[in-house]
Formats: structure tokens, C-alpha cells, sequence
């Protein structure tokens, strides 16, 4: 499969009064046409500074090196001007708090006409139909394109949201946490419109970001699990939950309650200690603090990449042999 994105080395900091906060910093992946991949890890460890860094970045977050090549394109290059171009109709973020995402005084149709006429629509009727088209595919009543978001069930919101955000057929989907505020139900229909967007070809690849590595499970084609700021270990989502790699992932997969062979959804808990300061990270192993099988070698040098399947990469000293880059 190709890739869509092809993000190298990728340093995303912030800049505040006690120095920089390395959120991101040195992180490598490729998302390909037709996947949905996963970005899983504890709150803190980079993977919303990551994917909001793609695009329209805001101070405090300063690229500090790297690149993020889309479509051809260094993400990190483009004008904001460029940046606003490819928002929605390219590249389209779901907020984490997708629900109250959308202007509350405007109505939907009339937020969609917005958007749509700033990337150069001219048919109002035209958008207006295709809106309607979408609500109707998503469930919704038609009517919701005249209601105001502030009349609409969180829900309903949040569904309307997904086709506002994907209405322009968005080459790549970004949803950050975007199940995190739902009751279990919710999660279920949203889970399945992202499928559903994907089958009909509105979307081409997704990002899916999430603290619930179970969610994972049940949407992305592969994982990558971040900490601290740095990629622990990517690769196909059976094999990371079946046979994780990382010492940080297997802890991970162990916190979720099981159900049969089913993981139940749970909050990544019960790994003992805290994660490492990012303003002065130490310069071994990130995770070497909490570690059950910390070496000494882990507290001095950072670990290199290694291979340990197809297409499945760790971060780690235990997997001596070849570096894979
Ligand atoms: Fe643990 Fe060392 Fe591997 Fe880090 S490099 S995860 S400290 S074994
Ligand atoms: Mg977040």
C-alpha cells in the first residue's frame, strides 16, 4: 500500500518559561492509502501535539525538525494560506471535543456554506443538497442542516460534526479522542461511521487517536504506541495486542480487562510510576524510570528501531541485532 503520509523524524516542541517541552520529538510513521491507523498512549505523550502539529500549528507548538510529507507535500513547509487550502477538502481534523465543536450560532448549513465557499464553492443549492445527502447517510434528519447546533442531542452533534468534517471527501481523517466524552453506545455508531465513510469512499485513510488501546482493536489496521514523546512500537494491530513488543505496550495490553478473548474497554491504568518530565527528558530509555526489565545500557543510550516481524517495529533494547533505519 502506499503511503499517504510519510512523517520522518518529526520534533514538535513547546516553548514556554522553563524551556522547551519536547512533545514530539523524533517520531516516524507512514499512514497508507486505505487503513486506519491507530495512534495509542497515555494523555501527555505527544499523540495530540502530533497530529494537531500537521496542520495550522499554533504557538507555543514550534516545529523544531523533521518533516511530514503528504501527498507529495512537507506539511511542515506549507504557507498558512496552503494550510487553510487543504483543511477539509485534504487533510480534516474531528476535535477531541467534537461535540461542542461547531459555531453555536450558526446553523449547520449555514457553518457548511461558510466553509464550503472559503474553498472556492459557488453553488449554494449544490452544497446544500450534498449536506443533506450526508445527514441522511449518517441517520440524521435532513431537517438537522436548518437546526442550530445547540438544538441537536450531544449525539446527533457529534455525528453532524463528522459530516461537516468530511464533506469536502478528505483525502486523510484525523479523529483525536474522539470517543473519549461518549457513553459506550455512541462510541459504537461513531466507530461505525468512520467504517462507513471509509467503505464509501469519502475517506481514503484515517488517523485514529485514542488512550483505549481496545478501541484500537476494533478499528485500526496498526498501531502505534507513543511514550513520552517518542514511538515505542508500530505495527498491525492483531499482532501488537496479541504479542506486544514494547515492555510499555505489554504493560498496556495488561491493563485492559479481558473478556474471553475480547478486551472491554478500560482506561490505561495500573502501570506504576509516572511518566518522565518532557522539558528535561532523560537521554536513555524514556520509559527506563517504569520499566520491569530496565537494563543499565537502557539508562545511558536511547534504543535504536528493531525489526521483530513484518512490518511490526519496536523501540528497544531487548531486541538487539540489526537497526531497521
Ligand atoms: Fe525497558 Fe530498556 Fe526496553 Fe526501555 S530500552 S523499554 S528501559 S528494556
Ligand atoms: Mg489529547
Amino acid at each position: 500500500m502506499t503511503a499517504i503520509l510519510d512523517v520522518r523524524n518529526l520534533k514538535v516542541y513547546y516553548r514556554t518559561p522553563m524551556g522547551f517541552v519536547k512533545a514530539v520529538d523524533g517520531v516516524s510513521f507512514d499512514v497508507r492509502k486505505g487503513e486506519v491507523f491507530g495512534i495509542a498512549g497515555e494523555s501527555g505523550c505527544g499523540k495530540s501535539t502530533l497530529v494537531h502539529s500537521l496542520i495550522l500549528r499554533k504557538p507555543p507548538m514550534i516545529h523544531m525538525g523533521g518533516e511530514a510529507i503528504f501527498k507529495g507535500r512537507d506539511l511542515m513547509k506549507l504557507s498558512k494560506e496552503e494550510e487553510r487550502k487543504i483543511k477539509y477538502t485534504e487533510l480534516s481534523i474531528i476535535p477531541q471535543y467534537a461535540m461542542n465543536a461547531l459555531n453555536p450560532t450558526k446553523k449547520i448549513k449555514d457553518i457548511v456554506w461558510d466553509l464550503a465557499r472559503e474553498h472556492g464553492a459557488e453553488d449554494r443549492e449544490e452544497v446544500e443538497k450534498l449536506l443533506r445527502e450526508r445527514l441522511r447517510m449518517v441517520k440524521l434528519s435532513d431537517k438537522v442542516a436548518d437546526m442550530y447546533p445547540v438544538e441537536l442531542s450531544g449525539g446527533m452533534r457529534q455525528r453532524a460534526t463528522m459530516v461537516v468534517s468530511t464533506l469536502m471527501n478528505p483525502d486523510l481523517l484525523i479523529a483525536d479522542e474522539i470517543t473519549s466524552a461518549l457513553d459506550v453506545t455512541t462510541q459504537r455508531v461513531v466507530l461505525e461511521l468512520l467504517h462507513y465513510f471509509m467503505k464509501e469512499g469519502i475517506v481514503k485513510s484515517i488517523i485514529f487517536v485514542t488512550h483505549d488501546l481496545a478501541l484500537l482493536d476494533k478499528i485500526a489496521d496498526r498501531v502505534m504506541v507513543l511514550y513520552a514523546g517518542k514511538v515505542a512500537e508500530i505495527g498491525p494491530t492483531e499482532e501488537i495486542i496479541d504479542s506486544p513488543a514494547h515492555p510499555y505496550t505489554s504493560l498496556l495490553i495488561e491493563s485492559l480487562p479481558k473478556i474471553g478473548v475480547h478486551y472491554k474497554r478500560a482506561k490505561l491504568k495500573g502501570i506504576p510510576g509516572t511518566p518522565i518530565s518532557l522539558l528535561n527528558p532523560p537521554k536513555g530509555c524514556r520509559f527506563y524510570p517504569r520499566c520491569p526489565y530496565a537494563m543499565e545500557v537502557c539508562q545511558r543510550v536511547e534504543p535504536g528501531v528493531f525489526s521483530v516481524g513484518d512490518d511490526h517495529i519496536v523501540a528497544c533494547h531487548l531486541y538487539g541485532g540489526e537497526k531497521n533505519e
